[in-house]
């Protein structure tokens, strides 16, 4: 007898390659566009667990670029809602694309730079900082955020590095240094291809 439905594809949308896209964050680079600055795999995993997505939840994503943890984000809860920051028109095409090609059309992109372009914005129940930090982006941000609401920032230069170093002083949460290697060919044999490591501050309100 034939099911009903396959309840696979309840919650997996299959791509054109067949390949399985589950809601649980940390989706395959492969399959988003991108100009290589994207948050990579396992780092946006770590990201969206401590951004804690849930129902109906709205999301911030300062410096948004291809848009992957906000996709992420509105994926893995019912009508989450994401709204990327970013500044760069190329990178808003990408994420509105990605957006579209992952099932989650209605993610909201806005032009500009934090803080100034945060000012008109609902107050968020997540926030996530993943470019422009400085003091003046996190007080913004953290004055928006509502009760309870989760931020996380990450840093991959020394100068953002220092930022989050004094804002941790400050406010205290929890630091992590998460650096990823990943096994490639080395001629004939295999070898650690060490990624950027980054910084990765949380905190919640
Ligand atoms: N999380 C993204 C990667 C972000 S890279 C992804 O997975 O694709 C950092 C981004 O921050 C860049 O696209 C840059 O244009 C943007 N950015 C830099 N300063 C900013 C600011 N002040 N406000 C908003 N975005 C900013």
């Amino acid at each position: 007898q034939v099911p009903a439905f396959n309840t696979l594809a309840v919650d997996c949308v299959a791509a054109p390659d067949a390949a399985l896209i589950p809601r649980v964050p940390g989706l395959e680079d492969s399959l988003f566009q991108s100009d290589g600055t994207m948050t990579k795999r396992e780092v946006r995993a770590a990201t969206l667990a401590k951004l804690m997505p849930m129902r109906g939840a709205l999301l911030w994503d300062i410096g948004s670029g291809s848009g992957s943890v906000s996709i992420e984000w509105m994926r893995a809860a019912r009508y989450a809602r994401a709204i990327g920051i970013e500044p760069r028109a190329d990178r808003r095409a990408t994420a509105a694309a990605n957006a579209l090609a992952l099932g989650t059309p209605r993610l909201e992109l806005v032009e500009g730079e934090a803080p100034e372009a945060l000012d008109a914005l609902p107050a968020p129940d997540a926030i996530f900082i993943g470019g422009g930090l400085s003091e003046p982006v996190f007080e913004a941000a953290w004055a928006a955020l509502r009760p309870l609401g989760r931020l996380v920032a990450n840093a991959v230069t020394l100068e953002s590095e220092a930022a989050l170093m004094q804002l941790y002083a400050r406010y205290g949460g929890s630091l992590a240094h998460i650096a990823v290697a990943r096994a490639e060919p080395v001629g004939r044999l295999t070898g650690w291809r060490p990624a950027m490591p980054v910084m990765q501050w949380s905190l919640i309100k």
